[in-house]
């Protein structure tokens, strides 16, 4: 790798839309800021997003928390889970677990819930950086100097350069290279979170149901009163309105209306909840992520889905990437768009290889082979072999949590801050 030394001569392309704010577009906006751009964030929703599941923050996603100075919050956030536990339909405890039981964690690793994260990032740049809230982008017509924008809601305006970090069904995505349907790889299964009442008196503990093809789970985190309700279940492509959220709870009751446990209150909940999340397991792959002065971050670009545990983390590595690309060339978008997208792909396809190979393992498809996993879980942790078998996951996960090479950048004094 080249060694650089950072900024020299005047910034070019200062003006920088980014479109969606939850993690990869404050992450970019917060270095953006720090290199002298000026970024604006347009989110669609009409504040800031709660909600969502727990995020790993691993390897180098740690070491880009800390430079960007958001770690202590970080840790502060922690979700400090004690463990968890497969239940039957009784709910009586059939197997249980540590909670970094073959989760591939390592020293230094955390998790935090993905709406404190970027709670923490909006906190951080809110008041450096403009935010539009309850707007989108309607359409974006470049030329050699800029794009002209317009929104749903705000009058037009001209931007240097556009970034599209608003997720797997990503809007820019879809005006500047088309339709989804074209990138995105349906892993064959979806999965729903959600905030409801802590019924289940969890204290930093998950709680686990399998039936066949489905996987059902409660969970509350630390310094939380209420849960976390979340189902999985495996199914082909379903045709629905992704921004439907009443389309999205009745696909959940059709799927879990009759099933035992606590899923009868937990689809109640599902009606209840304001911060309902309901997405396919899906990959977004694409040969390029970024046309003229259009550039795609995070899920936008690359989703690698729940079952990679790295999508938060690639987010925050692809901003600091992005922005820190942007910095050593002074602006010129053609030079760092191509630079962060070579740095990025390797890794991003070692998680997404990753991810199509859990997915498979979310749900288990019989109840016999929902006995036998439950026998390996009560059984694994007696067995002589469990050493072997936790090492090797832990590095299958710690190679994917390292797979993009930022520590190269060290000696770039422009990813220094
Ligand atoms: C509310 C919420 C809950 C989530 N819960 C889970 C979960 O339980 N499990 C899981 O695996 N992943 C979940 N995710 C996705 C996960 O957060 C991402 O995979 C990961 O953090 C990468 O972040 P990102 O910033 O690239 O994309 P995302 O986190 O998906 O953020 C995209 C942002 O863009 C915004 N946006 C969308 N369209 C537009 C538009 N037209 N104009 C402007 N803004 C737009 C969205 O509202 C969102 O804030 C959730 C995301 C959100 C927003």
């Amino acid at each position: 790798m080249t060694k650089r030394s950072g900024t020299s001569g005047k910034l070019a392309n200062k003006t920088v839309l980014i479109s969606g704010a939850s993690i990869a577009g404050p992450a970019l906006a917060l270095w953006l800021h720090r290199y002298g751009f000026t970024p604006t964030v347009v989110e669609r929703a009409p504040e800031l997003r709660p909600g969502g599941y727990k995020v790993d923050l691993r390897g180098v996603s740690i070491d880009v928390c800390e430079r960007m100075g958001i770690l202590d919050d970080v840790r502060r956030a922690s979700t400090d889970m004690r463990g968890g536990s497969y239940v039957d339909n009784a709910g009586a405890t059939i197997a249980e677990m540590p909670a970094d039981f073959f989760g591939g964690r390592v020293d230094g690793d955390d998790e935090v819930m993905r709406g404190d994260l970027a709670r923490i990032l909006h906190e951080r740049t809110r008041d450096d950086i403009e935010y539009i809230f309850g707007d989108s982008i309607a359409t974006l017509t470049e030329d050699a100097d800029g794009v002209d924008v317009t929104f749903e809601q705000g009058e037009p305006r001209r931007f240097d350069l556009v970034v599209g970090a608003d997720g797997l069904h990503s809007h820019t995505r879809r005006l500047a290279f088309g339709d989804e349907k074209q990138f995105k790889r349906h892993l064959g299964a979806y999965i729903s979170i959600f905030t409801a009442p802590n019924d289940l008196d969890l204290d930093r503990w998950e709680t686990y149901h399998a039936l066949p093809n489905k996987l059902v789970c409660a969970y509350s985190s630390g310094g939380e009163s209420t849960a976390k309700n979340m189902f999985v279940f495996g199914a082909p492509e379903l045709s629905y309105d992704y921004r439907d959220m009443a389309q999205q709870k009745k696909i959940l009751d059709d799927v879990f209306t009759g099933d035992g446990w606590e899923i009868p209150k937990m689809l109640d909940n599902a009606a209840a909840a304001d911060d309902f999340y309901f997405d396919s397991i899906s990959l977004i792959e694409m040969d390029s992520w970024s046309k003229g002065r259009i550039v795609l971050l995070g899920d936008a670009a690359h989703c690698a889905s729940p079952a990679s545990g790295q999508g938060t983390g690639l987010a925050l590595i692809g901003a600091y990437i992005l922005a820190g690309e942007l910095a050593a060339a002074n602006g010129d978008h053609s030079v760092a768009y191509e630079r962060y997208e070579s740095l990025m792909r390797p890794g991003v396809e070692v998680n997404q290889k990753f991810a199509e190979g859990f997915a498979k393992e979310m749900t288990v498809s019989s109840k016999g082979k929902i006995r036998l996993r439950m026998a390996l879980v009560r059984m694994l942790p007696y067995m002589p072999w469990k050493n072997l078998i936790a090492k090797k996951i832990t590095e299958d996960v710690q190679k994917a949590a390292f797979a993009v090479p930022v520590k190269d950048h060290k000696e770039y004094s422009v990813y220094e801050g």
